[in-house]
């Protein structure tokens, strides 16, 4: 082999950049390999919005992640708390109950120390006001958790971890794809990989893998998530098609998680197969609390005002592909339209406008227009319009009689003009992967850790399942990427 590393970090993505970096601040020479070109480097963590999940107690520890927060900027904000407990509460809620508690734990208590050490690492943030905060009387107040975002969102995110790698003396190869560990009964000692089109071998003492899931391959959605999946779009990256989960099976890897499941969200039906890193995350379509979904029967199908959009968004993706077509219409009124978010103000984006419900529902494709007009106004005539709207909470403003019932947020569809959004569903990734234990290490299917080898991110099994709450990918990333790279290295260089 004539390439040597102490550490070799499979995907370049964020897990994989906290990995590269916690190695190296240990002392170790790492290296990076990523799949893609640089031009479409950076994996699922490119698409995001940068936001991370982040457990705090008040803006002192917000101050850790954010030193930039002005006085006047603190002035005008209710950041309030979110507490260890409130994030744990999350977790075990949205995922029934079946998140590991053990990782879960780690999650959520090093979130905070973990965003604050990527600052020092040269990456910064900011408060999402324009996403997570409603303006009341002239102060914004945070909601749902989620408070933090990268500058620049993913591209922001992805580029200062690159910098910060390449400052720090990481190595990292473009056009690189793993194709296989090499191991024997001893442990993982290397990387087989096809960098431009030629097979080589990296020696290293020990790996991460951090190189994602499986959403972006059909085959594997159709085999694991079940029939109809590979009809999804993906959202974000081509490359993650589970080559690192596969490389780890191969070598006695356990598998572990919600291997059926998945994150999965409204995406507009017209988006390409894969995510455009030109428009990033805004063929999301994620303002449905505020209206009504129909699906081809013209039938609503699904509680729009369930919960907080945080945690419905990442599972409807699913309800949405078991309609007829695999599409739906999102339905608002002018009532709500300032409400709606900016991704419904895009170029690219699927869309309908008329003066009366009737003209509305002619105008969309592929549905049963009568069907449509008196499921709306049945709708219209449910609304407890005796409750007062209120999006900042839930506010129980339901519908009442109806077999679906829309339980927050029921406004009526009365005032012109009316807009629909066509959308399906769009995988952001699996959540089914490889078994570790509370260092990283990938565990065997006999049970042991497999000496040397570790595992970060979005192909770690067993944190996720159903359901998601909003943010909490990145920072899983992060959280796992830096405890891996740190045992990593430490590993290589005792
Ligand atoms: C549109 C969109 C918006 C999102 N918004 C958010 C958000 O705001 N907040 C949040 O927390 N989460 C968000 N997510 C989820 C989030 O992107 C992921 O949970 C997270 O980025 C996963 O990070 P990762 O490092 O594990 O994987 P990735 O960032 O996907 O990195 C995987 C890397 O591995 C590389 N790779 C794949 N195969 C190989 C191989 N064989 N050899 C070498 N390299 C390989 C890929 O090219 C890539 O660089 C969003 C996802 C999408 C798609």
């Amino acid at each position: 082999m004539k390439d040597e590393y102490d550490v070799v970090v499979v995907g370049a993505g964020n897990a994989a950049f906290c990995a590269a970096l916690g190695a190296r601040e240990n002392g170790a020479r790492v290296l990076v390999l990523e799949r893609a070109p640089e031009e479409e480097a950076g994996g699922n963590s490119r698409f995001t919005a940068g936001l991370m999940r982040v457990a705090y107690n008040g803006v002192e520890d917000l101050k850790r992640v954010m030193p930039d927060l002005s006085p006047e900027e603190i002035a005008r904000t209710d950041f309030g708390t979110y507490t260890e407990e409130q994030c744990l509460d999350d977790m075990a809620r949205v995922t029934e109950y079946r998140c590991d508690p053990d990782l879960t734990e780690i999650l959520v208590k090093r979130s905070l120390d973990t965003v604050a050490w990527m600052r020092s690492k040269g990456v910064r943030f900011t408060a999402a006001w324009g996403r997570q905060a409603f303006n009341i009387g002239g102060k914004f107040k945070f909601w749902g958790g989620l408070t933090v975002e990268a500058v620049g969102g993913g591209p922001g995110l992805v580029d200062a971890l690159t910098t910060a790698a390449r400052k720090n003396g990481i190595d990292v190869w473009y056009r690189a794809r793993a194709t296989g560990l090499i191991a024997d009964d001893e442990g993982v000692k290397g990387v087989q990989v096809r960098r431009d089109g030629k097979t080589t071998h990296v020696a290293a003492k020990s790996v991460v893998l951090a190189a994602g899931g499986f959403q972006a391959n059909p085959e594997w959605r159709a085999r694991y998530l079940g029939p109809g999946w590979e009809l999804a779009k993906v959202r974000g990256t081509r490359f993650n098609t589970g080559d690192a989960i596969r490389i780890a099976l191969d070598i006695g890897a356990a598998p572990v998680g919600n291997w059926s499941g998945c994150h999965a969200v409204a995406w507009d039906r017209n988006a390409p197969e894969f995510g455009d890193l030109a428009v990033g995350d805004q063929f999301q379509k994620h303002s449905y609390p505020w209206g009504v979904y129909l699906n081809a029967e013209g039938k609503r199908f699904v509680d729009e005002g369930a919960d907080f959009r945080n945690y419905t968004y990442a599972k409807y993706g699913r309800v949405i592909l078991a309609q007829p077509g695999q599409f739906a219409w999102q339905i608002f009124d002018a009532k709500v339209k300032a409400q709606l978010r900016d991704e419904y103000k895009i170029r690219q984006v699927t869309k309908r406008v008329a003066n009366t419900l009737e003209d509305l529902v002619k105008q969309l494709d592929d549905v049963d227009a009568q069907a449509a007009l008196a499921e709306l106004k049945a709708y219209n005539a449910a609304v407890r319009t005796d409750l007062p709207f209120n999006p900042n909470v839930k506010d129980g403003r339901s519908t009442q009689g109806l077999a679906i019932p829309k339980s927050n947020w029921a406004n009526t569809l009365d005032t012109a003009p009316f807009e629909a959004y066509a959308v399906t569903c769009g995988i952001t990734f699996s959540f089914g992967g490889l078994r570790i234990n509370t260092d990283t290490q990938v565990i065997s299917t006999d049970g042991q850790p497999i000496p040397g080898l570790y595992a970060a991110g979005e192909l770690v099994g067993g944190i996720f399942y159903f359901n998601y709450p909003g943010g909490t990918g990145l920072t899983n990333g992060s959280v796992f990427g830096r405890i891996a790279g740190t045992n990593a290295a430490k590993v290589a260089m005792a």
